[in-house]
């Protein structure tokens, strides 16, 4: 038995008996409302009703609670045994007081910039809140940044820059609903939040169409009116080649353009060139798909048009969510009731985790970091003089792969990630690990990071700790404790405390409960994008959520953003005129196919948690790869192969999948596994230029059958 196997099927630590809490799932950003309950035989979870589940959840909702109680939790920290090279159990305050040294030998030597964070879209709001201010307060470095700059960052950039605001959803879910169209790009909701698909069922019932824009026929697009499958890294292509035809067509909104936005004209020249049978040749999509798009969406009253991780983790994804921005704004769908633009966010609390600081060049209340008064305020609220806070820091991959180099950061404090299978170039991140002075990580299990930690401290899971998270609509929601941690586990609120103490700036840091730090985040967020001072954790337990921005407590909280202006200094959208460039690497002799890389619907992310849960592990063991059968038959594979797969970047190796429903020069891998099957070994870290998003969703590779002999991948 292998020891992940012995992990799932032995008892694990004994979960406090406490009243049923009416909470939330512990992992995507649809934020499934839950109850956990702690009977004596285990604790249970059941969906409840919520807007955007209505009592429903998927597997990985529903089996979430075996988490609480796994063989395999840390309850105690470990500490690496210099002579034995083992990681250790120890006491906490040995742990904190070997952290606090470690850290201040790391900024002695190398200077303040050299000791980094890294958070994640996980994180409670007060958590990555506070972790904002703890790289800033206690260790007075740049160097933080998060693991959300590998998800949603190119969608925040373009809406930043369209709308002057970026929220996931700018309208509730049930919207997508009571629209006659939507235009769904890059997502498969089918299989990463099945309850969310009760909104494409109303749609469905109501009349209306899907469209889904997907290089695979995935469980999505099969329940669409119709399935555009363009080449990895092309949708900017299509975007521009339906924005051509829509005004070809004369379907644009010319008195909305007029009124409500600006830069069209330079999106009027670009797009002039995208004529169908150009958009064709780049995309592979048919002339007459993309005509029927068009016509369906120039005629359709109310219009969503959605993107998510498959138009977004491009070098150039920042520019293909404006592409379909401009069909948005042009359509004049945009602040107009049932209709507008949104992106699907991916992680728990990927919105919150994006405005509250943990990102390299912001402060709470989504404030730039290089603005004077953002500094001022931010500084009063912390109690520090202004000029002590750092300025922006390097983007996750950029911090990630400067460690243990020259000027680079030498010390890591990881919470609520794990880069060696997350990060792009996965290999190269696990050497650059190698290389830190100081690696501490915080997380509930030893995952692939934790493993590699010079100390490893044991935190507590979403169902022992209370604080918010703002899920995909911009709604702040409680996350409430069912139980308490195991002995010997602490919150992640808790060592921030001890290690600002241990640092001697602890008493920056005053709000020692997850409520106090909400209402110290309240105060940081008041007068920015996002501002959440009018919310409270009252209001939200009386109203079930309250969407951001709410700018004080008689605020009712805006659930449909844009109505009359843009938080822009005119009031009006910005268009971006864009060009398709396509992946930085396009398939040639050597690396003749498209790799293209996603979730499934058994596990999550990195599967840090949901491989080890039995029933999930069970259902999807281990990764595959999808391959279409007339590929594989080139190549000599059968179905149950494995198959070796190689990039620029390394190699790795999965079981064949064979599968109709893909393009016949494009492969299929999903990340959430570690080893020698982690799919990140293989993609580009090539950054997008202005959100620096890696380009996770497209490289070149090559694929071989690998034969099974003894000693070879198993
Ligand atoms: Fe949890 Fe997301 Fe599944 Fe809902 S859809 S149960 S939030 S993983």
């Amino acid at each position: 038995m292998t020891t992940r196997n012995a992990e799932r099927n032995s008892p694990g630590p004994t979960v406090r008996i406490a009243g049923p809490a009416e909470t939330h799932c512990p992992y995507c950003a649809l934020q499934c409302g839950m109850t956990v309950s702690t009977p004596e035989d285990g604790p249970q979870v059941t969906g409840r009703d919520f807007p955007t589940n209505r009592g429903g959840l998927c597997r990985k909702g529903f089996t979430s609670a075996t988490l609480l109680n796994h063989r395999g939790r840390l309850t105690s920290p470990l500490v690496r045994n210099p002579g034995s090279g083992e990681l250790e159990p120890c006491d906490w305050e040995s742990a904190v007081a070997r952290i606090a040294s470690g850290m201040r030998a790391v900024q002695a030597f190398h200077g303040a910039d050299a000791m980094g964070v890294f958070g994640g879209g996980g994180l409670t709001n007060e958590k990555a809140y506070l972790l904002g201010k703890f790289a800033r307060v206690a260790l007075r470095t740049r160097s933080i940044d998060y693991n959300g700059r590998f998800c949603m960052s190119s969608a925040a950039t373009a809406s930043n820059r369209a709308f002057g605001l970026d929220r996931g959803l700018p309208f509730p879910l049930e919207d997508i609903g009571q629209a006659d169209l939507v235009l769904l790009v890059g997502a498969n909701p089918a299989e990463t939040m099945p309850p969310m698909m009760r909104v494409f069922s109303d749609l469905r019932r109501r009349g209306g169409r899907l469209i889904v824009v997907d290089p695979r026929r995935t469980a999505t697009a099969q329940s669409a009116q119709l399935h555009l499958a363009p080449a990895p890294g092309s949708d900017l292509a299509l975007a521009n080649g339906i924005l051509h035809l829509l005004v070809r067509e004369r379907m644009i909104d010319r008195e909305y353009i007029a009124r409500r936005t600006t830069g069209f004209g330079a999106v009027l020249q670009t797009v002039a060139g995208y004529w169908p049978d150009r958009v064709e040749r780049i995309t592979g999509v048919p002339e007459e798909s993309l005509r029927t798009a068009a016509s369906w969406l120039g005629t359709a009253e109310r219009v969503v048009v959605l993107t998510a991780r498959g138009a977004e983790q491009h070098a150039t994804g920042t520019e293909t969510v404006h592409g379909f921005i401009n069909i948005a704004l042009a359509l004049g769908q945009v602040g107009s009731p049932g209709g507008g633009y949104g992106c699907i966010t991916g992680q728990g609390n990927g919105q919150g985790g994006r405005e509250h600081g943990q990102k390299s060049d912001q402060l709470p209340g989504y404030r730039r970091i290089d603005d004077p008064e953002a500094r001022a305020h931010v500084a009063g609220i912390w109690g520090v003089d202004p000029d002590t806070i750092p300025g922006p820091g390097p983007s996750a991959y950029e911090l990630l792969s400067s460690m243990g180099t020259a000027g680079g950061v030498r010390g890591l404090l990881v919470m609520g990630s794990n880069v060696v299978v997350s990060a792009p170039r996965s290999s190269h991140v696990a050497e650059r690990l190698a290389a830190l002075d100081l690696l501490v990580v915080c997380d509930p299990f030893l995952s692939e990071t934790a493993e590699m930690a010079d100390v490893v401290l044991p935190t507590a899971q979403w169902a022992e700790e209370d604080g918010t998270m703002t899920n995909l609509e911009g709604r702040v929601i409680r996350r409430r404790a069912a139980t308490p941690p195991p002995d010997g586990v602490r919150t992640d609120l808790d060592v921030i405390h001890l290690l600002a103490d241990a640092l001697g700036r602890g008493r920056h840091f005053f709000s020692r409960t997850p409520e106090l730090a909400f209402n110290e985040l309240r105060r940081a967020s008041r007068g920015g994008i996002a501002d959440y001072s009018g919310i409270t954790y009252d209001r939200i337990d009386a109203e079930d959520g309250v969407f951001w921005p709410c700018p004080g407590r008689g605020h009712p909280g805006t659930p449909r953003l844009f109505t009359d202006r843009f938080p822009t200094a005119d009031g009006r959208a910005r268009f971006f005129a864009t060009e398709h460039r396509g992946p930085r690497e396009q398939p040639d002799a050597e690396f003749p196919l498209h790799l293209t890389t996603g979730r499934i619907m058994s596990h999550y992310q990195s599967g840090t948690q949901t491989r080890r849960v039995s029933e999930l592990a069970e259902s999807v063991p281990e990764p595959f790869v999808d391959l279409h059968p007339g590929l594989a038959r080139r190549y000599g594979i059968s179905d149950g192969d494995l198959v070796r797969i190689r990039s620029r970047r390394g190699e790795a190796f999965a079981r064949a999948r064979l599968d109709q429903a893909i393009r016949l020069d494009t492969v299929f891998f999903p990340f959430h596994w570690g080893g020698d099957r982690r799919a990140n070994l293989l993609t580009n870290p090539v950054l997008d230029p202005h959100s620096r998003m890696p380009e996770f969703k497209a490289c070149a590779v090559s694929i071989s059958r690998q034969p099974e002999v003894e000693g070879a991948p198993t």
